[in-house]
């Protein structure tokens, strides 16, 4: 198995979810906050066909090096918010950009986060590619975004799941209910603090 993710939410391709629904592909959706409040249909039907939305911040700034306050002004609201829009709680927390620090996973922590995630490879322009090189492995995160070029991505996820066998499946199903904190080994370089 592998786990698709996608985050930030500015673009709704509607031709993206009838995509994932005839490819079986549950996703998970990091959602930045202020897109999330801007409730849409769109994400209504995300959840109707499976997927998941988890905390993305509220507005997508870099995390590292910032006050313990100030970082969980960022990561506790949409938590707060996803359970009235949505009716489920996050458990799972992405940083933006991958920037994070040891205050990032404290302040994750304080929220009631379980699990801070990163991922293991990229599709991006139609092109896979894995922080450790190589093909796909068994329990990559893969990382998406919700943009202008999300439908071709997915092709070429599509096409890189055929060609290793692989399939996908949605992250929290796989994480158990109290995953340690951070759950990947992926991209970018060197967090400073990274469990596990
Ligand atoms: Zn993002």
């Amino acid at each position: 198995m592998v786990f698709v993710t996608i985050d930030d939410g500015w673009t709704k391709d509607p031709t993206v979810l009838p995509f994932l629904a005839a490819h079986d592909i549950k996703v998970t959706a990091f959602l930045i906050g202020k897109v999330a409040v801007r409730t849409s249909p769109y994400w209504d039907a995300l959840l109707s066909q499976g997927g998941l939305v988890e905390d993305h911040t509220v507005t997508h700034p870099f995390l590292a090096h910032r006050t313990l306050a100030e970082q969980k002004a960022e990561i506790c609201p949409p938590l707060e918010d996803d359970q009235r829009l949505f009716g489920r709680r996050p458990t799972l927390f992405r940083p933006p950009y991958g920037s994070l620090d040891r205050t990032t996973v404290s302040a994750a922590r304080d929220c009631g986060v379980s699990a801070v995630v990163l991922w293991d490879a990229v599709v991006q322009k139609g092109k896979l590619r894995r922080a450790l090189r190589g093909p796909l492995q068994r329990g990559d995160i893969i990382l998406l975004h919700w943009g202008p070029g999300l439908a071709g991505d997915l092709r070429a996820l599509v096409g890189s799941l055929a060609a290793s066998g692989l399939h996908s499946a949605l992250l929290e199903d796989y994480l158990g209910p109290s995953p340690s904190l951070i759950s990947t080994r992926g991209e970018p370089p060197a967090p400073a603090s990274r469990a596990r």
